[in-house]
């Protein structure tokens, strides 16, 4: 997989500071929640993703986007990017050529060079025929996994840890939570590092804020 052309290089580092102070959207919780995330919120990932990565992103207003999601800047070169969060097995779902060409002539009337669609799912053999046709970069659920371990590995470690079913203590962050027993045998939450880490809740708090959702 190449990704050369878009996310490689660090550049306009000064440029990006005042976006770098912004929360990210980019935790471990999210990664694990892709295919499940409302469209919207998959688009704000992305573009903290890609400020993550040292790249200019900024997400286009959403009356008549003319298709694009993202901008992504570097340098001079700017990527219009067409983010498609779907859930295969929900609505059987591909991205298909009318995304690809939608895509195409927005960026064609902008006048932004390259285009790249971003999805959870993956595309339709007719769009992957027009994006090689016009240059646009594809990038399925696996490349988006493989593009979230080139940036930021350490997220895909965390929400795999957490599929384990374990959950990181919130206060001294390298903690497991755990049931432990207080005086008079009384079961209570705290975490792995007590007593260097103090960080306790009661088990129905624990249970409505991690288990039921
Ligand atoms: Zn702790």
């Amino acid at each position: 997989m190449n990704f050369k052309n878009l996310f490689s290089k660090k550049e306009d580092k000064k440029l990006l500071a005042i976006e770098r102070r912004e929360s990210y959207y980019i935790d471990s919780k999210n990664v694990t929640n892709l295919s499940t995330m409302s469209g919207e919120n998959f688009e704000v990932f992305l573009r903290d993703l890609f400020i993550y990565d040292g790249l200019k992103a900024e997400l286009t207003p959403k009356y008549k986007d003319d298709g694009i999601d993202i901008i992504v800047t570097r340098g001079k070169l700017h990527t219009a990017i067409q983010a498609k969060r779907m859930d295969i097995y929900k609505n059987y779902n591909l991205v298909d050529k009318e995304v690809v060409n939608s895509l195409v002539g927005g960026a064609r009337r902008r006048g932004i060079e390259r285009t790249c669609i971003i999805t959870t799912s993956i595309f339709t053999e007719a769009a992957q025929d027009i994006a090689a046709q016009e240059g646009m970069e594809l990038i399925d659920g696996r490349q988006l996994y493989y593009l979230i371990a080139k940036i930021r590995p350490e997220l895909l470690a965390e929400a795999y840890f957490e599929k384990l079913g374990y959950i990181k203590c919130p206060e001294c962050g390298t903690g497991i939570l755990k049931k432990r027993e207080g005086r008079q045998k009384i079961p209570f939450i705290g975490c792995t590092n007590f007593p260097k880490c103090r960080h306790s809740m009661k088990i129905t708090e624990f249970e409505t804020r991690y288990i039921k959702q």
